[in-house]
């Protein structure tokens, strides 16, 4: 896959989890912009869901830095500014110890036939209490009022579990 495809926002201004829709048939996005644009990703809200808890285990795992480097955030990969939209499949998430930078790379599995959909890879960054609004935002979301798990922060099933990360996606609960 080409880097040509690979929008890169940088460091972004603002990152939000957005829902969509009545209950039972919400939609989610996250919604990112920066000088360099703005990215609209779609998706499930169990992937959502992930994206959430494993910034809350990376936040909780990685130490922050005392002094923190400039953040070198790369070419942006199309000339800015651009707007880009997709629905995801693959994700990735890392965090930058030298700069205290989390970045989340998201990759549309191509199956748009649009032909003005070049944009294949978008990447966007955030810093640390940005991070951490974002995993609780998420979580507050996609649990809808629903109690969370003591042990990964996710929602609780009305039944009072579901598919816990952290005792590797064993169900917990009663039922
Ligand atoms: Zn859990």
């Amino acid at each position: 896959m080409a880097d040509a495809a690979v929008l890169n926002l940088g460091l972004v201004d603002s990152i939000n989890a957005i829902t969509l829709g009545e209950p039972g048939s919400r939609t989610f996005n996250l919604t990112a912009s920066s000088d360099r644009g703005e990215a609209i990703v779609w998706m499930e809200k169990e992937q959502l869901l992930q994206v959430g808890i494993t910034l809350k285990q990376l936040i909780e795992t990685r130490e922050s830095t005392a002094d923190p480097v400039p953040f070198d955030a790369g070419p942006p990969g199309f000339e800015p500014p651009i707007t880009a939209e997709f629905k995801t499949g693959e994700m990735s998430l890392r965090h930058d110890s030298g700069s205290d930078v989390f970045t989340l790379r998201t990759q549309d599995p191509g199956g748009s036939e649009d032909a003005s959909a070049v944009v294949r890879e978008i990447e966007f960054s955030f810093k640390r209490a940005d991070a951490e609004k974002l995993s609780e935002e998420i979580l507050r979301i996609v649990a809808a009022g629903r109690p969370p798990c003591p042990l990964c922060g996710g929602p609780l099933n009305p039944g009072g579990g579901h598919f816990c990360v952290k005792v590797n996606g064993h169900y917990t609960g009663q039922e």
